[in-house]
């Protein structure tokens, strides 16, 4: 569940598509994806990880075809999940027209490396009789020879022009049901890129930084890439792509939001660094709350404060929390002291607490 909160950010005005049953764009809310990694041949892999992905907060799936058993292996895949399925196509236009025979809900392709501009047309046709979008997605690895000499390498206005060059060419075949991302490992670059992109376009953008490793690294780079073009109002739908199991992907793409304040979904733990002031082992209390409240999905957010300075405050204003003291500790809900309890008990009866109000 996701709540939508007043935010000091203001979205940028974007055209709307649609996916499968989700829109893109516009006032819709900022959609969180996230991508397989398991070979999607492999259809009972796929779906159960789609299932774990959606009952994490995924609202978009992208799944890898790399070959022909990957595009029919889309029909069986997408009767047994519940949110729209993206195909992610390189090099073979015949992969994007056999994944949107199969019931592809968007297809994503770069048209420069699809080998001509009759084979983009194939495509295109395909994507226009089942209505479905395409997103122009551009990597600073793939850039056209000519963009890359004319910039002398891989600069924002390269991968600016790549991708308002692809844009064009589907534009020239009355096509404009498109989302457009342009991605890179460099964090300022692709912040750069994506508010020129902005300027010029207003097709939805979906928004990411790629290979940016592995969980602690990654999660860093996102965060600050994807907050600060988010913070821009720049985004209609995004992925924070890690090396590790996807559905912590979501966990990262929800604390992104929450943080930003643009929506807030999960448990959203408040808890100070510690100090000499704290009397109780805290960090053991925090870690086992956030971990007892990994599954709750209802927007919450809990404070785990340390001491009487700035713990009932925090406690206070937060939906529930507890506030230290010297071997106990005191739980606030929506500002008001419910309980004192010992230091034994407060991770008991705080999940106690916590628990009656997300089943309320
Ligand atoms: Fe220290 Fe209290 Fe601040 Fe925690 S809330 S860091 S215990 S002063």
């Amino acid at each position: 569940m996701l709540a939508y909160m007043s935010s000091m950010v203001a979205r940028k005005p974007t055209r709307v598509i649609s996916v499968g049953g989700i829109k893109i764009g516009g006032d819709n809310p900022i959609v969180i994806q996230s991508m397989t990694n398991t070979d999607t041949r492999d259809v009972k892999a796929t779906v159960a990880q789609i299932k774990a992905l959606t009952k994490a907060g995924c609202e978009l799936a992208r799944v890898a075809v790399p070959c022909i058993e990957s595009a029919k292996a889309i029909f069986d895949i997408k009767k047994q999940i519940t949110i729209p399925l993206e195909a992610d196509i390189h090099f073979d236009y015949r992969l994007a027209i056999e994944s949107i025979k199969y019931g592809a809900d968007k297809i994503r392709i770069n048209p420069a490396t699809l080998g001509g501009l009759d084979k983009i047309k194939k495509v295109v046709e395909a994507a226009k009789e089942h209505k479905i979008p395409i997103r122009v997605g551009i990597n600073s690895g793939a850039v056209e020879k000519d963009i890359f000499k004319k910039y002398g390498g891989i600069t924002a206005e390269a991968l600016l022009e790549s991708a308002m060059r692809s844009v064009k060419t589907l534009e020239n075949m009355d096509f404009y049901d498109i989302c457009i991302s342009i991605k890179s490992s460099n964090v300022p670059l692709t912040i750069k890129t994506n508010m020129l992109l902005s300027e010029q376009t207003d097709y939805p953008l979906h928004i990411g930084i790629t290979e940016t490793g592995t969980i602690k690294s990654g999660s860093i780079k996102s965060a600050m890439g994807l907050g600060t073009i988010l913070y821009h109002g720049i985004g209609d739908t995004f992925r924070v792509s890690l090396t590790g199991d996807p559905v912590e992907e979501i966990y990262y793409c929800k604390q992104i939001l929450n943080a930003l304040g643009i929506r807030r979904s999960g448990v959203e733990i408040i808890s100070c660094p510690t100090c000499a002031r704290t009397k109780v082992d805290l960090i053991s209390i925090a870690n086992e709350v956030e971990r007892q409240c990994e599954d709750i999905i209802q927007p919450i957010q809990v404070a785990v404060m340390g001491c009487a300075v700035n713990g009932p405050g925090e406690a206070q204003q937060a939906d529930i929390g507890i506030a230290s003291g010297d071997g106990h500790g005191v739980i606030f809900k929506h500002g008001k002291v419910l309980k004192k309890v010992s230091e034994a008990k407060m991770v008991t009866e705080l999940m106690k607490e916590i628990n009656a109000m997300v089943s309320a």
